[in-house]
């Protein structure tokens, strides 16, 4: 079994409260897959056997990338914050992680430990956590050195528990480079060999074609990021659109995954009920069959740091950035971020939790937070 949280949803709640006219249904968009305008590998990276693969990834693709002579990269940044925005977002860099990434971290309450196959992303999303935790350009930079990095998580498998979990998209959406990279493939292979442990990974994007075959032997969840329509559409550019996620949930359970549900980041906009009812409504007929599905659940938050540079990013942004709308959520770090007042998380809590199990009876809420 995954970790619980303390947190977690009470599963004992009434049937559903909210009725809503669903919306029409159409195919769904996919998200179109990224083409970096500017690629560069490092001659350590260039050394490496996944680095060589990424490279003819990018052959076949008629991606155009210059080898460099060091492991130093160009500058990358532009003359306006805007410009770096642009710039960065168009650069994919393949290199090598640091040693320091070997060491691995815990990450609760999603899984035991945090691993990287690459840091940053294609995407647009205007909340993007990103924003506060990786600093400088966003550029996205691909680790050529994948070998290394699945060996070491061997290390971190705990002989002494019948199950060890790994997140692996804590600093990226695996799916989002996957045309390029092939690593979260590799991966879940990696871990198909390991019965004591389980992978955990987490996308917005839909082009799951190439894991449906992959010997995963039950030890990935896939979990799909989902939001209303009103969100997706509106504040998370670059990425498949609801309908387009739901019908590649439904193809990962088909083959044999367990799935999740990441339901992030939630925000009570105007007629939130309707729209989250509409979207879990959906995800209920998308699922119409035996599945192994977990639910977590995260409001929206921000920290000053993430909030000043997503407002340079996206300055026309409709998230709700008022920090006299939020209460503090203070850390041991002695920084602290903005959430939503203690009386609007309980009724977002209670709201879901009904929701969720009058809908999902079988599913495992984790987290609420
Ligand atoms: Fe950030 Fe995830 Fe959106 Fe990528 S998909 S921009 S990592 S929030």
């Amino acid at each position: 079994r995954e970790p619980e949280n303390a947190e977690g949803i009470s599963q004992s709640a009434a049937p559903p409260v909210t009725t809503f006219a669903p919306a029409p249904r159409s195919p769904g968009k996919p998200a179109r897959l990224w083409k970096p305008k500017h690629v560069y590998v490092t001659a350590d990276a260039y050394r490496e056997e996944h680095g060589r693969r990424i490279v003819e990834r990018l052959d076949a693709l008629g991606i155009g990338y210059e080898v460099m002579k060091a492991n130093r990269l160009p500058k990358l940044g532009g003359s306006t914050t805007a410009e770096t925005y642009r710039k960065a977002k168009n650069t994919l860099a393949i290199v090598n992680a640091p040693p320091s990434a070997l060491r691995l971290t815990p990450i609760p309450p999603s899984a035991d430990w945090q691993f990287h196959l690459a840091k940053g992303c294609p995407a647009h999303c205007q909340y993007c956590y990103l924003a506060g935790s990786l600093p400088g350009a966003p550029v996205t930079r691909a680790y050529a050195n994948l070998d290394a990095i699945l060996e070491n998580n061997a290390s971190f498998i705990d002989p002494n528990r019948t199950l060890t979990t790994f997140e692996a998209s804590c600093y990226t959406d695996p799916l989002g480079i996957e045309h390029l990279t092939g690593s979260i493939s590799r991966a879940i292979e990696w871990f198909g060999g390991q019965p004591e442990a389980r992978l955990r990974w987490v996308t917005k994007y839909d082009a799951v074609d190439p894991l449906l075959d992959l010997e995963h032997n039950g030890q990935t969840r896939c979990r799909i990021s989902l939001n209303a329509e009103w969100v997706t559409r509106r504040i998370e550019a670059g990425t498949a659109d609801l309908e387009a996620r739901l019908h590649a949930m439904r193809r990962l359970a088909r083959a044999g995954y367990r799935v999740g549900a990441v339901l992030a980041p939630l925000m009570p906009f105007e007629n939130w009920r309707e729209g989250y009812a509409d979207m879990l409504q959906r995800l209920r007929e998308a699922l119409d069959f035996e599945v192994d599905l977990t639910f977590e659940l995260i409001t929206h938050r921000f920290t000053p740091g993430s909030k000043d540079i997503l407002l340079e990013w996206y300055p026309k942004t409709p998230l709700d950035f008022d920090e006299a709308r939020r209460s503090k959520k203070r850390n041991k770090f002695r920084s602290h971020k903005f959430v939503y007042p203690k009386e609007q998380m309980t009724e977002l809590k209670e709201w879901f939790g009904k929701e969720i199990e009058a809908r999902f009876p079988e599913a495992e809420v984790l987290y609420f937070t």
